[in-house]
């Protein structure tokens, strides 16, 4: 197979020719039809998270078709169209697992972080983590929903059901849950980094009623508020946003320094707090909501062998919606 392979961090994947990998009994091994390119990944990349596993093939937004199944894989064949997410293992045994809280498992493992991913041909997964999708549809324009909305639709839900919705950083997630916002019937409320006209074009396009830079106040108090850029400063900005009692959530794994702000801004009952990876049951949810929202996810594509072109245009903000390669 051939895969985009990160040997050491801060340096560029490289192109290499790998061994098909083959699946183990309770795996499945997948022809790779389109992966999504997550900030995540760009966090991988850098060394801004605990490093695991290296070398390291990235990629966590797999739309797939199964092309080997282990013995004792049950209900997944040959030929199947299939997702994987960034929820790759969990143990099943600790308490956040028995609390049915499996994105919270203290012995995880995450596709194209702890596990090999998909900037590659082909991947082997944990058949228990593989979501069955639509025998039709674009490879390409789903990619995006196996995290990006998946995590955002997390976020969605524990920001609580506010009509006035703000959502800070208007990229890959952004984008599509602006959309399930305004098909549950919330006014959208879209914060870009303060000269990013096009950005803000963007997002009113995909129905945000407002949006501004991230240092604009809005025009009325909003109930709820996601954070999605990786930018610590905008937990007081959003907190100075919402109304008493509102929430702000901070759906990415990586933050860049919060800044001290006064208690006031906190005060009145407003809350923070953070959303972690996935559960199966929320994958599950999802995709009946995306289909029922009619989502459409706009995509740059990229040949595989130009992995390190679309995690530049995503740190450098260049890319509207979500990159996507295609091996
Ligand atoms: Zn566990
Ligand atoms: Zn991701």
């Amino acid at each position: 197979m051939k895969a985009m392979v990160l040997q050491r961090h801060g340096e560029l994947l490289t192109l290499m020719e790998r061994p098909d990998p083959q699946p183990s009994t309770a795996e499945v091994r997948v022809k790779v039809a389109a992966c999504g390119v997550c900030r995540t990944d760009l966090h991988v990349v850098d060394g801004e998270l605990p490093v695991h596993k290296l070398p390291i093939i990235p990629g966590h937004e797999i739309v797939a078709r199964i092309d080997l199944v282990g013995r004792e894989v049950k209900g997944l064949q040959p030929g199947m169209r299939v997702g994987i997410p960034w929820l790759g293992y969990t143990c099943g045994k600790c308490r956040y697992c028995a609390e049915n809280r499996e994105n919270l498992c203290d012995r995880p493992l995450f596709t194209g972080y702890t596990r090999d991913g998909g900037y590659a041909t082909h991947v082997v997964a944990d058949a228990r983590y593989v979501f069955p999708l639509a025998d039709s549809g674009d490879d390409v324009a789903t990619a995006p929903l196996l995290c990006a909305g998946l995590i955002g639709w997390r976020s969605l839900r524990l920001a609580g059901d506010g009509r006035r919705i703000g959502l800070y950083g208007f990229g890959a997630a952004a984008h599509i849950i602006a959309q399930v916002a305004r098909w549950q019937g919330r006014d959208v409320f879209a914060f870009t980094k303060p000269d990013d006209v096009a950005g803000q074009a963007f997002a009113r396009k995909l129905g945000a009623g407002w949006a501004g830079g991230s240092d604009d106040a809005p025009p009325v108090e909003l109930d709820c508020a996601i954070i999605f850029a990786p930018v610590g400063a905008l937990v007081p900005l959003a907190l100075k946003a919402v109304r008493k009692g509102g929430r702000v959530v901070c759906a990415g794994i990586h933050m860049s320094d919060i800044p001290a702000f006064p208690y006031r801004l906190l005060w009145e009952e407003r809350q923070v707090l953070s959303v972690a990876n996935l559960t199966r049951d929320d994958g599950i949810e999802f995709f009946g909501i995306a289909s029922q929202a009619g989502i459409v996810t706009e995509t740059v594509s990229y040949p595989l062998a130009r992995a390190n072109d679309a995690l530049l245009d995503l740190r450098t903000g260049r890319l509207q919606g979500a990159a996507v390669l295609v091996p």
